[in-house]
């Protein structure tokens, strides 16, 4: 059997998904997801997920689609029903259909959605390169901390990146500073082996890979700072990355025309990579 999507209540071929031209999601970006890796059939960090989903909800006075057990259920089905190994689950929930006008509406139902994708980690080649990143001013709303699916302004970035031949772009603020890539957050490593990444106020998506890393590097004892930094200072530093729940922790080897240390992965980012995915998949069998 092919893709299978939940919608609504129903598994149906991906292909044939659907949902109603009056969906505020599709007239108004009025809704939310969420990306949750999935590793050997089973999700990653599924409740740090389940808990964002629940605050970004909560942040547009959206009710959860249905209990949280049961989320996990219809998710862990999307899962089985697509014979889904190592890959990413998508959720996205909606306010709902209604006729299209701007407040809320009285009596929408949230709409759910749920799909499974196969993906496959970078190669050694890949990840030996790292990325490219180029910087572009952070032009979104002031609240991207809720991951809200109105992602314009990140896809004309990503648009933008791919265009200059980089992998990923980095938004940065009024005062030049970064905030976070256009799907991904953003960290460096300066010359005496701090760690940077900034703190998640309102100008950043909490990463779950984020929180995740900065908890393993507290267990571990590696010296780092929540706050924003400059892009002269991330030109300037010996090692920069980025992580999401797709690239997990993916080494930026150029920003803009300048290459970051001596353009090779650095080392803290290689230990990085190797602590995090030994998080959930302590087998080696990712790399
Ligand atoms: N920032 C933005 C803007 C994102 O879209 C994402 C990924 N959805 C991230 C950061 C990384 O978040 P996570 O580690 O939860 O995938």
């Amino acid at each position: 059997m092919g893709r299978l999507a939940y919608v609504n209540g129903r598994f149906v071929p991906h292909r044939k998904g659907q949902v109603h031209i009056e969906d505020r999601g599709y007239q108004f970006a009025d809704g939310v997801y969420e990306v949750v890796p999935v590793a050997d059939g089973h999700p990653v960090d599924e409740n740090l997920h389940l808990d964002r989903l629940e605050y970004s909800l909560s942040a547009l006075r959206i009710a959860m689609p249905m209990r949280r057990e049961v989320l996990k259920l219809v998710s862990h089905e999307v899962i089985r029903r697509n014979k889904l190994t190592n890959g990413l689950l998508y959720m996205q929930v909606t306010r709902g259909v209604a006729h299209r006008d701007h407040k809320f509406p009285k009596h929408a139902k949230p709409a759910l959605v749920m799909t499974a994708k196969q993906t496959k980690p970078p190669g050694a080649a890949e990840l030996n390169a790292g990325l490219g990143v180029v910087t572009r001013p952070d032009i979104r709303w002031k609240r991207p901390d809720i991951k809200s699916i109105s992602l314009l302004p990140n896809c004309l970035a990503k648009q933008e990146a791919v265009e200059a031949g980089a992998g990923e772009a980095w938004l940065v603020d009024e005062a030049g500073r970064v905030t976070e890539g256009s799907s991904t957050n953003a960290w460096i490593v300066t010359k005496d082996k701090r760690v940077i990444t900034r703190e998640a106020e309102r100008r950043i998506l909490n990463g779950i890979t984020r929180r995740v890393l900065l908890n393993i590097m507290q267990a571990e004892g590696y010296s780092f700072e929540e706050r924003p930094f400059t892009l002269e200072e991330a030109e300037s530093a010996s090692e920069a990355f980025l992580t999401s729940s797709s690239n997990f922790v993916m080494p930026v080897t150029k920003i803009d025309r300048r290459m970051v240390g001596n353009g090779e992965p650095g080392p803290l980012t290689q230990a990085l990579r190797k602590a995090y995915i030994a998080s959930f998949a302590p087998d080696g069998s990712i790399q």
